[in-house]
């Protein structure tokens, strides 16, 4: 009963936010978030990108290493946007549906779910233990500030 209860709770979110890596684990978060929600809900896929200065400043100095970033990351752009746009197709879910956003993932994540009033984010995790715990993880990140429910999906452990 309580179990019955639960999942009919579930099908009641209409707006979700599937946030995606573009790896792989990604068709196992997206498949978990069609199983749990109704199957008439509104799923949007987003993908964050990360400037790449944002990435990288720090590791290597601020010099020669950054020019050129900005043709490196148009491109890569292009890429990830076909590689969403795939994701898309093959789980039927519409081009109006598929975001790519720039900045910090859980940051953008926040701003999306908050401006599009989703009412339910879906986030893969890793279930991190010891020093990977200690750093975080998106879905800490996601986790900890949502201003609505979150589905965290175990994926596997990353190699
Ligand atoms: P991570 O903690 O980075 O290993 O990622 C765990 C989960 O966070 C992924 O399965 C995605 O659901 C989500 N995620 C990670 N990076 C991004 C990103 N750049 N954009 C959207 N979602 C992301």
């Amino acid at each position: 009963m309580d179990v019955l209860l639960r999942e009919n709770e579930m099908t009641n979110y209409q707006k979700v936010l599937v946030a995606v890596d573009l790896s792989s684990e990604s068709e196992v978060v997206l498949k978990k978030a069609q199983l749990v929600v109704a199957p008439n809900a509104d799923l949007h896929l987003v993908y964050v990108q990360e400037p790449m200065d944002n990435v990288y400043v720090g590791i290597v100095p601020q010099s020669a290493a950054f020019s050129g970033l900005g043709d490196l990351e148009a491109q890569l752009s292009e890429e990830l946007k076909q590689k969403l746009l795939a994701l898309g197709e093959k789980f039927s879910v519409p081009k109006a549906h598929l975001h790519i956003l720039n900045g910090s993932p859980a940051h953008e994540i926040h701003r999306f779910a908050k401006e599009n009033d989703v009412e339910l984010i879906v986030i893969g995790t890793h279930g991190q233990k010891g020093l990977q715990l200690l750093l975080g993880s998106t879905a800490n990140a996601v986790l900890h500030g949502a201003g609505c429910d979150v589905l965290s999906v175990r994926v596997g452990a990353k190699k």
